[in-house]
């Protein structure tokens, strides 16, 4: 039966959709990006943002970050909890801290902690289990602000955004637009955001780390190597326990060694990673801000070699290709917002459904969506030729927002059965009723992988 399968990263803005689904469903159809919307603030759809580059114009990097933004919601929900010592996370035995308050943090308390050794540093605090259906409804609230307002903005996880506003300076000032941006979104969703503004991703992303809680920093052109400088090499993003581990080591703990070191040096004790770490050390940094959009998506189809009416086996593979999917979103740390089941009848009709759900990478949410879209849309009593499954408005994950929702057994599951899939391969562990389909999960993960379809300047 199984002929075709595949897996794929589509952005709309680089390749055409997908050469085994056709979309009928209008939300796919739509072609307009966020780069086109430049309504905002007095700016008409007539500023050529690009020309202004031509007069020499540095780049303007926004990086906005909304402050502990799981206890900030839960905050908004109940006003109690303000002032007070918070830790976010899954509550279990084996549950972590997504996100502490900074009464919190005093403690000694951070993010991806066990919960138990947080309620050892700080046994007063409240200790609630995460709701990412709350946090992805203020997220999008953010989000849609931010949308409305930008001509180019990337959302790269749940509660973090860049935005290009280069050229911006020539008609409005940069700063101040951010500034007004900022309380914006403050006054409309209750939730205080930071943002840190310079000529790169990297600068501004340290910027807002120094400006929180509750602030805003913009380090001018010219001043990044400065601005760096006395701060701990732990601050430049890529850097994490294991480098910081041997920067210490060698006796390395401020930016500013690192920038006066000879770059050969960086390269020879860290490799590549080394160099763009040297870069990052001396603020530069020219990774784009790339646009943002629901269609960012990963998806798996099946044409069948004879078409079939066996709705026991559509529902089969459709769950193995969530099932693969969800695998792949958690190894990428990634997590999806909308969820598209497709179906094309022997008569070439094509049906699609989709639906927006929480943020989430859980198989059993993603599989029950799944199949309550395909009762939904296998309507017709017509033999089948093609399902698929796709998963868009994808978002890094970053906290460990899959973990919450679940009991201690359904994490211990999710770890194992990744933990099997990634020594032994996809196939290696199946839900039981997905365990005749084979040859659905053949790819490597797209994520890591060379295979999907993602241009070399969009992996980040
Ligand atoms: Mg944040």
């Amino acid at each position: 039966m199984t002929t075709t399968t595949d897996i794929k990263i589509i952005n709309d803005s680089d390749t055409q959709p997908s050469e085994h689904i056709d979309l009928p469903s209008s939300d796919f159809d739509s072609r307009e990006t966020t780069s086109s919307r430049i309504v905002s603030r007095g700016f008409s759809k007539e500023s050529q943002i690009t020309d202004l580059d031509s007069f020499g114009t540095p780049n303007s990097i926004i990086h906005m970050d909304l402050d502990t933004f799981f206890v900030s919601c839960e905050r908004l929900l109940e006003p109690k909890l303000n002032g007070k010592p918070v830790l976010v996370g899954g509550t279990s035995d084996r549950g972590v801290v997504s996100a502490c308050s900074y009464e919190a943090r005093q403690f000694g308390v951070h993010s991806a902690m066990p919960m138990r050794m947080a309620k050892q540093l700080c046994p007063e605090a409240i200790v609630i289990r995460g709701n990412s259906s709350i946090y992805s409804k203020y997220s999008n609230l953010v989000t849609d602000i931010i949308k409305e307002e930008s001509p180019l903005y990337e959302k790269s996880s749940i509660d973090e955004f860049y935005i290009d506003i280069t050229g911006m300076d020539r008609f409005h000032g940069s700063y101040k637009w951010a500034s007004e941006l900022r309380q914006r979104i403050m006054k409309e969703t209750h939730l205080p955001i930071s943002f840190g503004m310079s000529t790169s991703k990297t600068v501004s992303k340290v910027g807002t780390g120094e400006a929180k809680p509750n602030g805003q920093i913009q380090v001018l052109k010219g001043n990044e190597k400065n601005f760096l400088a006395p701060l701990s090499i732990k601050k430049i993003p890529m850097v994490g326990d294991k480098t910081y581990r041997k920067f210490r080591s060698m006796g390395i703990e401020k930016i500013q060694t690192v920038q006066e070191m000879p770059l050969e040096l960086m390269e020879r004790v860290f490799g590549k990673n080394g160099v763009v770490i040297w870069k990052k050390a001396n603020g530069i940094d020219n990774s784009p801000v790339i646009p943002f959009h629901d269609r960012k998506s990963i998806s798996s189809s099946l044409t069948f070699e004879r078409d079939t009416i066996d709705v026991r086996k559509l529902k089969e593979i459709l769950t193995t290709m969530a099932e693969k999917l969800a695998f792949y979103l958690r190894n990428g740390d990634k997590l999806t917002s909308i969820v598209t089941v497709t179906v094309r009848y022997s008569d070439f009709d094509t049906r699609s459904r989709q639906m927006r759900i929480p943020y989430t990478a859980n198989d059993h949410t993603l599989i029950a969506t799944v199949m309550n879209l395909f009762n939904q849309l296998y309507q017709r009593r017509v033999m089948a030729r093609l399902v698929g499954v796709r998963f868009s408005g994808l978002v890094g994950g970053g906290y460990q927002i899959n973990l919450f929702e679940d009991s201690e057994r359904t994490i211990k599951l999710y770890q194992a059965m990744d933990k099997v899939r990634n020594r032994f391969g996809q196939g290696a562990v199946k839900r039981a009723v997905t365990m005749d389909t084979r040859g659905v999960g053949q790819t490597s993960n797209p994520f890591n992988g060379e295979a999907p379809v993602i241009p070399a300047h969009r992996r980040q």
